[in-house]
């Protein structure tokens, strides 16, 4: 099933997953997936390691849960690092697993730059207009930064850029996280203004450790409201309060983006079920 065609109709709720390490961590994600499963998911996006190690597990574990749970995988592509050979030897190996969507990445740059002289790509945007210019049939989503992307000089010239991938091919973007919903309007605002008009589903990570949100702030480079931080780091050391505090902010995220007609939500569920399952339970209502 193509994902483009879920949006437009009820809101899509997708679930962002990583391939499993070792036999522990398999057994982990399908206990969360069988978890969530009931929740009716549209897709589930699986992460590409554009560092090494689970560059490989991406499409089998895509194939794997479409196997096992009958859902419907968004294929992560990070082509940093790659040579065009090397990705449509990929892109071969999705199409013939049966994967219909491909979520088309730069990936971020690697700290030995020894990595960037092999990459024949520069930008996502290479990706996309490889994979429009060949023959698999996919659907395409794309990456978008509702607090701008951390090399960008500035919103405008992230945006331009952002309208040069969706014009190479994209069906639809998938925002990274936030926690104030003013920064996705902002971007949705701006984004219609100079014709992006694909759907743009908003990243909700569903905080249930402070060290974890902390981490993420500081390594994707977006911020979070000072009174929702300062609420979390009052209550640090209590596991259960901490994950309270950090399902109502995503509960009260969610609701605003739906209610303002965001076309669904993704949850970046880090391998893990109660957070969004008990998010799901309360929107879906
Ligand atoms: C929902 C989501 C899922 C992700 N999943 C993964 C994953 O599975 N694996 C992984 O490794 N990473 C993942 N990432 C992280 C992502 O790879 C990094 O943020 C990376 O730094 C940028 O990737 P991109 O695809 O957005 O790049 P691009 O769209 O190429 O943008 C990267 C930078 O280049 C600039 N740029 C773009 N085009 C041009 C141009 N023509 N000229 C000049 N500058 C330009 C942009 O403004 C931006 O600053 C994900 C991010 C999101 C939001």
């Amino acid at each position: 099933m193509r994902i483009s065609s879920l949006f437009g109709q009820s809101p899509v709720f997708s679930l962002e997953v990583c391939p499993p390490k070792n036999e522990a961590e398999q057994a982990r994600l399908w206990e969360t997936l069988g978890s969530l499963e009931s929740c009716n998911p549209g897709f589930v996006s699986v992460t590409y390691g554009a560092g090494g190690s689970t560059r490989s597990q991406t499409i089998v574990t895509a194939s794997e849960i479409k196997r096992t749970f009958g859902l419907e995988p968004l294929v992560h592509l990070a082509c940093i690092g790659h040579t065009m050979a090397e990705v449509r030897e990929l892109l071969n190996g999705i199409q013939a697993a049966g994967l219909e969507n491909i979520l088309c990445l730069r990936g971020d740059r690697p700290h030995e730059h020894s990595a960037l002289e092999t990459c024949e790509f520069s930008f996502a945007s290479d990706l996309v207009r490889l994979v429009r210019g060949g023959s698999w049939p996919v659907d395409v989503g794309g990456a978008c930064y509702p607090e701008c992307h951390s090399e960008s000089i500035g919103v405008d010239t992230d945006l331009r850029h952002l309208k040069l991938k969706v014009e190479a091919g994209v069906d639809f973007l998938i925002t990274q996280l936030f926690f104030d919903n003013r920064h996705y309007f902002d971007l949705v605002r701006r984004a219609r203004a100079v014709g992006i008009l694909v759907p743009i589903v908003p990243g909700i990570l569903p905080v249930t450790h402070v060290t974890t949100a902390e981490r993420f702030i500081s390594f994707c480079g977006v911020s979070a409201p000072p009174e929702f931080m300062a609420t979390l780091a009052r209550h640090r050391h209590e596991p259960e309060a901490v994950f309270e505090i950090g399902v109502k902010h995503a509960v009260e995220q969610c609701q605003g983006l739906l209610e303002a007609g965001a076309p669904g939500i993704h949850f970046f569920t880090l391998n893990r079920a109660r957070a969004t399952k008990a998010i799901l339970e309360v929107i879906k209502k």
